[in-house]
């Protein structure tokens, strides 16, 4: 027995010892192949829906069963949305009540009603937004299995982001509207419930076959296949579209690699195309409201200039067409398109754009899990289009992310604040999510660009995003990139400022001359470690740079400003409280600034500058 038990144990050890090696080293994520066909009813904003999924299981594991997201039952009076709404400090004014307000016959819902695995009938149970299902047969690692589902559907009054007859009167945003396989990763299955925001999904190909009303134009996810029978805008110029049957198209798309698809539909879009970076075609779908035209036909150059940006800045942009649509509800990234209000002014239309723009890089093509890791869907997304909007507008900001570090120092010292691995439905409240998310994360990066040198930020982006596109990366993947391109050690950096709540604070706590030396006293406050800029003007009008580089990142940055004089001082080891260095070459110091740029975020600017209010 003992023998036995011994045996069993070391077994058990060995296959776990193979399983944690195989999630370190090596990387893999599943595939779903999606065919689906609809037919709505515009009258009842009600559809039917067929859906074969053909899923691959390239995991390690063998799989019993498998979840899928039933995204509209949100929204219905009780659901997790409803009540999460109605109870936390500070609601969403988007949702508030209105969830519990919906009747029958405007609430949401997906219902399916039959679901067989290889052919075989199958067991499920739909919980809230999920539906649980069991599976006949366990599929192996590197096999494929195949489901086929039906449903019936109901379109909600739109709430927030999906739904039927918004504000600005958009018919329908068809957004999370079908049964959608959850993501099973190297961290298990993630059928997260959906009580507001954030997605993880599989990687695979769609294709989509829309029967609805022959008036309405369609938008979204995909390659039309079929412009020739619809019309609407899409194909060559002049091209006649063919007679509809029963007063209705089937609008036929097909959209490579990607983990959602998406569409929008309305009887008065005005569907515009315009040339875009790289042979892309960029869409613009928008309501025939004469208040709106002008901007958005302004909007076509300047979606242009900031897709180049991004293809520059990041990554060249894979698919071959975009689509700005008016969506009526906030402002929200999917594949190959976002869905925006339009009532905007110009500023603010092109801002909006920008932002869901980058969000094709930043959570769309480097996927990561954003309901973990929302700082680098928000929080990225906002780094990098604060600099297209800087270029692309002629606003020449020289610190376009103010606004973040503003928000990150209100948050880090209200006393409220939670680490940035919170999960982003587990925030307090929604300011907490939001100030997180979107500020904190976008100071992660642009404060990385202090540490390691803006080139090496440029660098990492590139390269991070040449090897995690179509991939789910990990903040670690992301920081790994940073190490290798930089040649600094950063798991400080990320775990500190993502996983803790330490702050930043450093100050200059002395200055003495005796002679012709002059010491000057640093300390470090906060607990969070920094390499510290310290910025120096002397009596004579002359400047200087001392750089104490941290001790534990074992790297030191380059001058960043090859016309000043830049003094690199031996490291600051992050244990000492204070350090102390001599300037002794004659001159007399007039004034001090610790990080004259503003990019590291420390809490307590009061003590980092010394001499200023002389001047
Ligand atoms: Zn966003």
């Amino acid at each position: 027995m003992v023998m036995n038990y011994v045996l069993k144990t070391l077994l058990a050890l060995m296959v776990t010892t193979t399983m944690v090696a195989q999630n370190n080293t090596s990387y893999w994520q599943q595939k779903v192949d999606y065919e689906m066909e609809i037919d709505m009813d515009v009258e009842t904003y009600q559809y039917d829906g067929k859906q074969k999924l053909v899923y691959t299981n390239n995991s390690p594991e063998t799989l019993d069963r498998v979840f899928y997201h039933l995204y509209f039952n949100a929204f219905q009076p009780g659901s997790e949305m409803d009540v999460r709404s109605k109870t936390i400090a500070d609601p969403d004014g988007r949702v508030g009540d209105r969830i519990s307000k919906l009747s029958p016959s405007e609430i949401g819902y997906i219902k399916p009603s039959k679901l067989t695995q290889d052919g075989k009938k199958l067991e499920y149970e739909v919980v809230g937004t999920v539906l649980e299902v069991t599976l006949n047969k366990p599929i192996q690692p590197g096999e494929s299995s195949t489901f086929k589902m039906e449903w019936e559907a109901q379109v909600p009054v739109q709430i927030r982001r999906s739904g039927r007859n918004n504000e600005e009167g958009v018919a329908l945003s068809m957004t999370q509207w079908y049964p959608k396989m959850a993501e099973y990763d190297f961290q298990g299955w993630h059928a997260d419930p959906y009580i507001g925001r954030e997605f993880h999904s599989v990687w695979g190909d769609f294709d989509v076959k829309l029967t609805i009303d022959a008036d309405y134009t369609v938008g979204g996810t995909g390659y039309l296949q079929n412009p020739e029978e619809v019309g609407h805008g899409y194909g060559p110029k002049g091209l006649k579209n063919m007679k509809p049957k029963n007063g209705k198209y089937t609008w036929h798309f097909k959209a490579p690699n990607v983990h959602d698809f998406t569409w929008a539909a309305d009887d008065e879009y005005i569907h515009d195309t315009y040339e875009g970076p790289n042979g892309v075609t960029l869409h613009f779908l928008y309501k025939n409201n004469p208040e709106i035209i002008e901007n958005w036909k302004n909007l076509q150059p300047k979606t242009a200039e900031l897709m180049k940006f991004f293809n520059e800045h990041i990554g060249e942009y894979p698919y071959k067409q975009y689509s700005v649509i008016q969506g009526g509800d906030g402002g929200m990234e999917y594949g190959m398109c976002t869905l925006i209000t339009g009532e905007r002014k110009f500023g603010s239309l092109v801002g909006v754009t920008a932002h869901e723009l980058a969000h094709s890089w930043f959570q769309f093509l480097l996927a990561t899990n954003e309901a973990k890791h929302e700082w680098m869907d928000e929080g990225f997304t906002s780094y990098i289009s604060a600099r297209a909007m800087n270029e692309v507008m002629d606003e020449n900001s020289p610190n376009p992310f103010s606004g973040s570090y503003r928000g990150y120092n209100y948050l880090a010292t209200s006393g409220q604040e939670q680490p940035l691995s919170t999960h982003a439905d587990r925030y307090a409240t929604n300011r907490n999510y939001g100030i997180s998310a979107y500020s904190k994360g976008a100071v992660f990066m642009a404060q990385l660009g202090y540490v390691i040198g803006e080139e090496n930020l440029q660098k990492t982006l590139n390269r991070y995003f040449d090897e995690w596109a179509f991939k789910h990366p990990t903040p670690n993947d992301f920081i790994r990139v940073a190490e290798k391109v930089s040649g600094f050690e950063l798991d400080w950096y990320l775990t500190d400022f993502t996983q803790t709540t330490n702050t930043i604070d450093y100050g200059i706590k002395g200055i003495e001359t005796a002679g012709n030396t002059t010491t000057i006293t640093l300390e470090r406050i906060g607990l969070m470690p920094m390499p510290i800029d310290l910025y120096v003007t002397y009596e004579d009008g002359s400047e200087e740079i001392f750089h104490m580089p941290l001790q534990m990142a074992r790297a030191e940055k380059a001058n960043p400003y090859p016309n000043m004089k830049w003094t690199v001082l031996p490291d600051w080891a992050w244990a000492y409280p204070t350090y102390d260095f001599e300037i002794s070459n004659g001159k007399t110091v007039k004034t001090m600034m610790i990080d004259a740029t503003n990019r590291m975020a420390d809490i307590n600017p009061e003590n980092n500058s010394w001499g200023m209010d002389s001047e």
